[in-house]
């Protein structure tokens, strides 16, 4: 496949152009299933990713309706637990929102491209827009990490750009919207991002940039920066290591963490 037959761009897979381009053409475009384990120490990890996504079912699955009590008995893990637990003291009253649209999907064109996100809960309190998501994270990231992040900038542009039928048929204002990343081993420690127009137009610009630069794109050189190659699925193609680094070690531990990040987005674009 080539960039200007890939039509769907994610968050996921603007982070990886931005992070390696390399990366992003064995991934989305060559479509290459990971050839090697992504750390240690595995088991834990793939684990911790289990739990993670099916803690977000579980959230999801009370959004809709399912009696707490008895999504309750379903969290039979102790991180789970933990996580419900810490779920339930902070949430305990979003029923009472406005409107809740849990797992909301919003696309918009981009150049020749399909921009496509899935949040895990876009809530409407009169005037307020809340994006929520959850991160099942063993640390909690600094803010200016996630401020940088393409998921930070993404979902609020998207919301912006393209939920307008979310608001009567009227475009939300940037100031209207906040992001905030709920951590469940940190929930008294949720990050906040508000919003700007002046920040929209910055991001949709890149989005815009990045976007036709895909488009363009003949050649996909391996990024600069080898943190970035730590924790990457495709070491092995790159000769830059076949042993994973330890989680624990790593200098680039958020960028790890956010590998066994599993969300609904992920689970969305892995079919694609
Ligand atoms: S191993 Fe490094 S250079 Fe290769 S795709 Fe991964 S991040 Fe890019």
């Amino acid at each position: 496949m080539t960039a200007s037959q890939l039509t769907i761009l994610s968050q996921t897979s603007l982070q990886d152009y931005v992070d390696c381009p390399r990366r992003f053409q064995l991934r989305y475009l060559d479509r290459l299933a990971y050839p090697a384990v992504e750390s240690e120490p595995t088991l834990e990890n793939e684990r911790h990713q289990q739990e993670g996504e099916f803690f977000h079912r579980l959230v999801q699955q009370y959004l809709i309706g399912i009696p707490a009590k008895q999504i309750g008995n379903l969290a039979n893990t102790i991180n789970l637990q933990r996580w419900w637990e810490n779920f339930q003291q902070d949430f305990r009253s979003l029923k009472d929102f406005g409107s809740l649209y849990p797992e909301a999907t919003l696309s918009s064109p981009l150049g020749n491209h399909r921009l496509l996100a899935k949040y895990d809960l876009i809530a409407i309190d009169q005037e307020k827009i809340t994006i929520y998501d959850w991160k099942t994270y063993r640390k909690r990231p600094r803010n200016e990490w996630l401020s940088g992040r393409m998921q930070t900038r993404v979902y609020r542009a998207l919301l912006v750009h393209a939920g307008a039928h979310l608001n009567n048929g009227q475009a939300f204002e940037p100031e209207q919207i906040e992001m905030v990343y709920w951590f469940s081993d940190f929930p008294n420690d949720p990050a906040r991002f508000s919003y700007t127009s002046a920040q929209f137009k910055r991001d949709w610009d890149l989005l815009a940039k990045l976007a036709e630069e895909i488009t363009n794109a003949s050649y996909y050189p391996l990024t600069d920066d080898r943190t970035k190659c730590l924790f990457c699925p495709y070491r092995s193609y790159c000769e830059r290591g076949d042993r994973a680094g330890d989680i624990d070690q790593a200098e680039v531990e958020m960028e790890a963490e956010e590998l066994f990040d599993v969300n609904f987005e992920q689970i969305g674009e892995i079919a694609f």
